[in-house]
């Protein structure tokens, strides 16, 4: 009414008409306050792994599976863009790689009845093993073990070599004396000593371990994270302190690191300290040049755009691409009256 005082004359007193209780699109600054999506994604995140290990009378090498698929360096191919030919799969491999990841039956294999290595599954965790390929990850003899192990190699000293680190690889006639198999037992990748400033050279030793196999499931890998990868570290210790006790006073002239990923593309937790010092090496050798790798006009992508992304996602797409290649591979090898039997 005319000449009445307004009641309310400034019922919206916030300088950020977005910021009101249920704003409609937040402002500028207070975005600039809000936490980043990965920590508000994290969370989420963490509620999904705990709801799919938390699912009742799951068998455990499912939860062996699905505990290791949970942890660093596990499915980072997921984040790949297929835009370099380091992150390209053919469609088929690709949906072979999902499969694999979510622990599904791979198609054919219903029809293997026995494997080219002998093995007729009769247990229920080997008849699993081979229905969702896993046989064929580490197991088998006959399951192109070697080929992937040194496709891993490959990358790994592609990634020392980007750091300027000239490494070799398979360097023979480190141990004075022969292996069981009768040979020198040879570093896969053996790093400088200058690498890391100390005073012997490094000898990584891979290795690529399954969470779900007997022996890995009989040491608790269904309720430990990254148990299989700390079993095969301690056991490649262990043979090379055989070997420096054996060497007498003289000691040996390098030492070991085995670098070991689970089949999933997990790092054991001493390889994930590895990882960390080589972030720290390519920290060093970028000498405060904090640009990303397309302002250096390196090879990139949009997700894959600092040198840790880059060749986290090269290591990880060159293992999951190479298992899921060579298993559709073996799975047609295996088919009943198969002339690729070999
Ligand atoms: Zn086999």
């Amino acid at each position: 009414m005319l000449g009445e005082p307004n009641p309310n004359p400034n019922p919206n007193p916030n300088p950020n008409p977005g910021d009101t209780p249920n704003p409609l699109c937040p402002s500028l600054p207070s975005i600039e306050t809000m936490p980043s999506q990965k920590k508000l994604s994290a969370k989420l995140y963490a509620n999904k792994r705990d709801e799919l290990l938390a699912t009742p009378n799951l068998p455990i090498d499912e939860k062996a599976w699905r505990l290791s698929s949970c942890q660093f360096g596990a499915g980072i191919w997921l984040h790949s863009i297929p835009a370099l030919k380091h992150f390209k799969c053919a469609p088929v491999v690709f949906r072979v790689m999902l499969q694999i990841r979510l622990g599904l039956t791979i198609a054919f294999t219903e029809n293997i009845h026995k494997c080219l290595c002998g093995l007729r599954p009769n247990t229920a965790l080997e008849v699993t093993s081979m229905g969702t390929g896993r046989h064929w990850m580490t197991v088998c003899k006959k399951g192109h073990r070697t080929l992937r192990h040194n496709v891993l190699r490959d990358v790994i000293a592609a990634m020392y070599r980007s750091l300027q680190i000239h490494v070799d690889v398979e360097v023979r006639g480190l141990f004075a004396q022969l292996t069981s198999y009768g040979e020198h037992k040879p570093a896969d990748i053996l790093e400088p000593a200058s690498a890391l400033g100390g005073d012997k050279p490094r000898a990584l030793d891979l290795a690529i371990t399954d969470p779900t196999s007997k022996s890995s499931l009989d040491t608790s890998s269904h309720t430990t994270a990254l148990k299989a990868a700390h079993n095969r570290h301690t056991e490649k210790m262990g043979t090379f302190r055989r070997a420096e006790a054996s060497a007498g006073g003289a000691g040996l002239s390098f030492s070991k690191l085995p670098i070991v990923f689970e089949t999933t593309g997990a790092m054991g937790e001493e390889t994930k300290k590895w990882w960390d010092q080589m972030m720290v090496i390519a920290s060093e050798t970028a000498n405060g040049c904090h640009l990303s790798r397309r302002a250096r006009g390196l090879e990139h992508t949009w997700s894959a755009n600092s040198w840790s992304s880059y060749w986290l996602q090269r290591i990880s797409m060159a293992h999951a691409r190479h298992q899921a290649e060579s298993l559709i591979q073996r799975i047609g090898a295996n088919q009943p009256h198969s002339v690729y039997a070999n």
